[in-house]
């Protein structure tokens, strides 16, 4: 049954695929750059990031020469910073491992850090022609709709039909094409919450559009809970400039930023934490000036409640450590630039 999809997918990839800058080119490093960034993004966003990335890093070799930092400042604004991080790393085994050539084969594609089943399958299918039928969020939620399939589309018996629909529907001699078909259906036709059965090419054979109850499949997961947590930011200024180090912690590392010290809950710890931290960090003698407006910033799954703290610093720059504008800050994650921002308004309040 699931076979009808192949070629009704097909006619409508022909007609209505999206023009996207990185359709119809073959180069799997262009093609690994944007099937990272469209993990939890959206295809408008990635379309920037993936032009100047390419542009600045053209190949393996130059993005295993850059530092991580600039890397990640490239990749600021996208989110879900590991992929920025993975990136690199990947890129540097390449040159390591493979000579500074994308691998050719999916195993060794798959070693590769950051590059699951999803990704290999999607390289190979799409650079190389390999017959690997690639299952993502959207791919899932097609099938299983398509075929009414009941249980976590992520593990057990689900997930198994599932690959097999999707090894069974794959077409042999455009396994790129029909990847990104299947892709793009569950993207703008088989939307989570309004599925546009009238226009979907599928709908003749569709289980779940003849139940009439679409989004009643994938069966829905428990979403993670949100976490709260409190952190301290110290933004350290010295003249007119504000002091920063790679962080190297829980929240944001690999970003240049001000240092952040998680705390209790209250708060009220924000000023000894900040001391351990600078203590860590190896600054001795940065003066509390005061506290700053505090303000509230979500990553991922926590939902994080900053409490600026502002010191002043006369001594040496320790090594490492760079500094930027008080007024500068633009290419830090946005955590951090409001962490500055917020100390800028408490010293026009000091100092006024
Ligand atoms: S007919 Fe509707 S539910 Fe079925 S695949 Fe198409 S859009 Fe999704």
């Amino acid at each position: 049954m699931v076979r009808k999809v192949t070629a009704a997918l097909a006619d409508w990839f022909q007609s209505e695929q999206q023009s996207l800058p990185w359709r119809g080119i073959e180069d799997p490093y262009a093609i690994w750059l944007s099937e990272v960034m469209l993990q939890q993004t959206r295809v408008t966003t990635v379309i920037p990031y993936w032009h100047r990335f390419l542009e600045k890093y053209p190949d393996p070799k130059s993005l295993a020469r850059a530092p991580l930092e600039q890397v990640l400042e490239l990749w600021a604004g996208l989110g879900y910073y590991s992929r920025g991080r993975n990136l690199h790393a990947a890129a540097c085994q390449i040159v390591n491992d493979h000579d500074g050539i994308f691998p050719r084969d999916p195993e060794l594609i798959g070693k590769l850090p950051g590059i699951g089943e999803y990704t290999t399958a999607a390289i190979c299918s799409i650079a190389y022609g390999e017959p690997l039928a690639v299952i993502d969020g959207n791919v899932e939620r097609v099938l299983s709709r398509y075929l009414k399939i009941d249980g976590n589309p992520k593990s057990g018996t689900a997930r198994k039909r599932i690959q097999q629909a999707a090894d069974d529907a794959l077409d042999q001699e455009n396994p790129g094409d029909h990847n990104q078909a299947l892709m793009d259906l569950g993207r703008s036709i088989c939307t989570p919450r309004s599925p546009d059965c009238q226009r979907c090419p599928l709908a003749s054979g569709c289980g779940a559009r003849a139940s009439g109850e679409p989004t009643r499949w994938p069966t829905r997961r428990q979403k993670r809970t949100t976490e709260q947590q409190w952190w301290a930011a110290a933004v350290v200024v010295c003249g007119d400039q504000v002091l920063v180090w790679i962080g190297d912690g829980e929240l944001l590392a690999g970003h240049r930023g001000t240092p952040l010290a998680r705390l209790s809950g209250s708060g009220l710890d924000a000023d000894k934490m900040i001391g351990k931290e600078f203590k860590r960090l190896g600054l001795d003698g940065a003066e509390l000036i005061g506290h700053a407006d505090r303000f509230q910033h979500a990553i991922t799954y926590r939902k994080l409640f900053i409490h600026p703290l502002v010191y002043r610093y006369q001594g040496e720059i320790p090594a490492g450590v760079e500094t930027i504008p008080i007024d500068g800050g633009d290419r830090l994650p946005a955590l951090h630039r409001k962490s500055i921002a917020a100390a800028r308004e408490l010293l026009l309040e000091v100092f006024r």
